[in-house]
């Protein structure tokens, strides 16, 4: 597997305070700001600096923990535990670092920490306002817990004309003029669209993003000008003209195969070197990026050929939900040189009997992922018997080791009432809330009125791995360290009944109360985990879970 390039630490800013860079986005959401973010992240960090990623977020709510995925996509979990935006993921595996909680703010938050703060007396009595107090707020928030940070990458989310983006604006706006432009670089994103009536690449959109930002006193340093096909000079002179920028700082978005070769591509468009001269500061020697070629090289033309996943889920028509999942399994696939096929399977598709002969017969692996509610669940569990009875490798990412629990209670345990109190009251509450069955298995419903956020176990937790165990030689360690994010767990009462249906309870928290993991050794590859182990996948360090996983589902021939 390729590594990343390790390049000797750049003193030349040693005690400096930080640099920010600021990018915005303009025109139309999703045209790969956190990519864009990201991917000069990582050409820092390969240039040898050091490097924090934060993501400013405009919505109202306190953090997106609430948020259907359909409205929000995945959420990214942290080691400390804030359920945070989904690009603080795509920062983490691009850069090799890991977030914090006081990476990702969000309007909500920072609102409520002024409100609370003004509730406490702290203003000593003046009238609280957007400025100074809110933007005021933001910008101790953006300085703040830099640690040795040699530049801070900050994405504005949202588009500019967004009337709830203006705080953040008017702050980074203010940042710009407190540092000055030898710490402060704006960076802005917008679309040059090709409009097929005309035959022509229009330059018109990004001419009034860059208005609409210099309305609101940001004048952007170096523009990111995202487009379908290749920009003429003759659209570039007239983006620099028009937005008042030099020629070089007009840098093409270009579409890229796959976006680990988006970090290659930004560089040869100059994008790091524009940035660093904006700052002042030498381009060369330039970032090393054998280790990405190598990278994007196995992922472009894996030597394996290809291998067939089907992840049976409920929310397989916004795949936003699963972007972690996806990325785990490019990494794992180029970890074992081939490509990962999945094939989305809405769970409810197989809720009617035999349903799940035709849909997962091609499957080589079988991987049910986290999830919320009653719904499709019955699929899931014939999902599990399907992968158990045939042998085909099955992976149970938190919902889905509880689905497999479920399953093996009633399939091969014989506990027919076996459910997950998560659904309603249940005879056998084999999955269920801690406190229900400490209370001696008095099955208590939720207070329907309290609160949903910051309710759940969230975070790294370590667990500790059985020896001889599958997951303890896929691991190579007995301790290891995991993110969750769930309000219910497997029931250690029902240890004994599913060790003795062919169970092992493999991985437990280290106070023996808590089973992280269930795995079944008669089974080629079957293995449930409490926690989310694609949330610490990485391109270069791919999760070992899912490599292996990935490799013994290469073993399995397919069916059909
Ligand atoms: N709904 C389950 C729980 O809350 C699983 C959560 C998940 O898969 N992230 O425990």
């Amino acid at each position: 597997m390729s590594e990343r390039d390790a390049p000797g630490p750049d003193l030349s800013l040693a005690g400096q305070p930080p640099r920010f860079v600021f990018i915005t986005g303009g025109v139309v959401s999703s045209l790969g700001k956190g990519i864009a973010s990201a991917s000069l992240g990582a050409l820092l960090t390969a240039r040898g600096y050091r490097v924090r990623q934060r993501k400013l977020d405009p919505y109202l709510n306190v953090d997106p923990g609430t948020m259907s995925p359909y409205e929000h996509g995945e959420v990214f979990v942290t080691d400390d535990g804030a359920e945070t935006d989904l690009d603080l993921g795509h920062y983490e595996r691009f850069t090799g670092i890991n977030g914090k909680r006081s990476d990702n703010v969000t309007t909500g938050r920072i609102y409520s920490e002024v409100i609370a703060r003004e509730r406490r007396g702290e203003y000593l009595g003046k009238t609280i306002q957007v400025i100074p107090h809110v933007t005021d707020a933001i910008k101790d928030f953006i300085q703040a817990d830099t640690g040795d940070a040699q530049f801070v990458l900050c994405e504005i989310g949202g588009t500019v004309g967004d009337i709830e983006s203006l705080p953040f604006l008017e702050a980074i706006r203010q940042l710009g003029n407190e540092l000055g432009s030898d710490r402060v670089c704006f960076v802005h994103l917008t679309l040059v669209p090709f409009v097929g009536a005309a035959g022509e690449l229009k330059t018109k959109p990004t001419q009034h993003s860059v208005k609409e930002l210099q309305s609101v006193g940001i004048r952007p340093d170096v523009l990111l000008a995202r487009c379908e096909r290749d920009i003429g000079d003759d659209e570039i002179r007239k983006i620099s003209l028009f937005c008042n920028l030099r020629k070089e700082r007009v840098i093409p978005a270009l579409n890229v195969a796959s976006i680990y070769a988006a970090p290659r591509q930004y560089h040869e468009q100059g994008f790091d070197g524009e940035v660093l001269k904006h700052f002042g500061l030498p381009t060369e020697p330039g970032p090393q990026m054998a280790g990405w070629d190598a990278l994007v090289n196995r992922i472009m033309q894996p030597r394996h050929g290809t291998v067939r996943i089907a992840i049976v889920g409920k929310y397989t028509e916004l795949l936003d939900a699963y972007k972690s999942l996806q990325e785990a399994l490019i990494h794992a696939g180029a970890a074992n040189d081939a490509k990962v096929l999945v094939d989305w399977v809405n769970s409810e598709e197989l809720d009617r009997p035999s349903a799940e002969r035709d849909r997962l017969q091609e499957a080589q692996g079988i991987l049910v992922p986290g999830g919320f509610g009653i719904r499709g669940t019955e699929g899931m569990i014939h999902a599990v018997t399907y992968a158990r009875e045939r042998g085909v490798p099955y992976f149970g990412i938190c919902f889905g080791m509880q689905m497999a629990v479920i399953e093996g209670a009633r399939n091969c345990a014989g506990i027919e009432g076996a459910a997950s109190t998560e659904f309603g009251p249940a005879d056998d509450p084999v999955v269920g809330l801690m406190t229900e069955w400490t209370r001696g298995n008095q099955v208590e419903r939720r207070d329907e009125g309290s609160d949903l956020g910051g309710t759940m176990r969230l975070g790294a937790y370590p667990c500790l791995l059985q020896a001889g165990s599958l997951v303890r030689s896929v691991y190579g360690s007995d301790v290891i360290s995991e993110r969750h994010r769930h309000r219910f767990e497997v029931n250690l009462s029902y240890r004994s009944a599913l060790e003795a249906a062919g169970y092992r309870f493999s991985g437990l928290s280290p106070d023996g109360v808590l089973p992280e993991i269930v795995e079944r050794p008669d089974h080629t590859w079957f293995v449930g985990v409490q926690f989310h182990p694609e949330l610490k996948s990485k391109p270069f360090e791919p999760h070992p879970l899912f490599t292996s996983f990935v490799a013994a589902s290469m073993k399995t021939s397919r069916i059909a």
